[in-house]
């Protein structure tokens, strides 16, 4: 299938804290193709965000492998280096992480453009104002993250994820602390961006959240198993 994108086999990760080893994945296989939504639901403590951390290259498994199809081609995440992982996360892959960390002394607009500071490759202004437009923090552009409220700096993690372009976004449980009204313009955001082909796994909590994903998955002992499928 062309639209594929990202696909994982047999992952396993073990934690070790001295002699204490914790199994936390114990062959995860997951297949995620371009614009559908993938929701992954489980336990506090299962592994879901160990699962998304290796899905974006933060962290590499024991064993078992990521893959993922740059535009046809496949490239093995787990045997890249950090700076090509980097990149990747700059552009292909975007994580947007459970705690909204944002650079304190930077306004909100410098935020979402921090990954220019990195690359020769400087975003254009009129795709970072539509961005902010989109989030609705357009007037929030010249603020500081400190004056923001929750939901807004919700949306700007969401914004530095959207800046790069990315063909997938990996979310931990994105829409934690919103309100119902953030919370559905944030769903609506989510459901453009995947209409225009991007693949998202969100790791949640929330049944409206999972009630719209195209699969659903829950992971139990370390393996995903399927829910519903819509
Ligand atoms: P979830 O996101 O589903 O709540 P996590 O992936 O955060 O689960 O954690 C899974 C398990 O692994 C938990 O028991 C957690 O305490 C443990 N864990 C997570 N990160 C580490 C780490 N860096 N070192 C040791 N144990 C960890
Ligand atoms: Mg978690």
């Amino acid at each position: 299938m062309n639209d594929l994108l990202l696909q994982t086999d047999k992952i396993t990760k073990t934690y070790r804290n001295g002699k204490k080893e914790k199994h936390v994945l114990n062959g995860v296989d997951l297949t995620v193709h371009a614009g559908r939504l993938y929701a992954i639901e489980g336990e506090s403590g299962s592994g879901k965000s160990t699962l998304l951390s290796i899905l974006a290259g933060l962290q590499k498994p024991d064993s078992g492998s990521v893959s993922y199809w740059k535009n046809g081609e496949m490239v093995e995440l787990t045997s890249l280096h950090e700076n090509e992982l980097a990149v990747l996360r700059r552009g292909d892959i975007a994580y947007i992480p459970q705690t909204c960390d944002m650079v304190s002394d930077l306004t909100v607009m410098d935020n979402i453009r921090l990954v220019d500071y990195f690359t020769e490759k400087k975003g254009d202004t009129e795709h970072l104002s539509d961005i902010m437009n989109r989030l609705g923090i357009a007037q929030l552009a010249d603020a500081y993250p400190a004056d923001l409220s929750g939901g807004e700096l919700r949306r700007l993690v969401i914004a530095r994820a959207l800046y790069g372009n990315p063909k997938v976004i990996l979310a931990d449980e994105p829409t934690n602390d919103l309100d119902v009204h953030n919370k559905k313009e944030i769903l609506d955001v989510f459901s453009d961006i995947i209409q225009n082909g991007v693949a998202m796994i969100i790791v949640t909590h929330d049944q409206t959240v999972a009630e719209k994903a195209d699969q659903r998955f829950r992971l139990v002992d370390g393996r995903l198993s399927f829910g519903d499928r819509r």
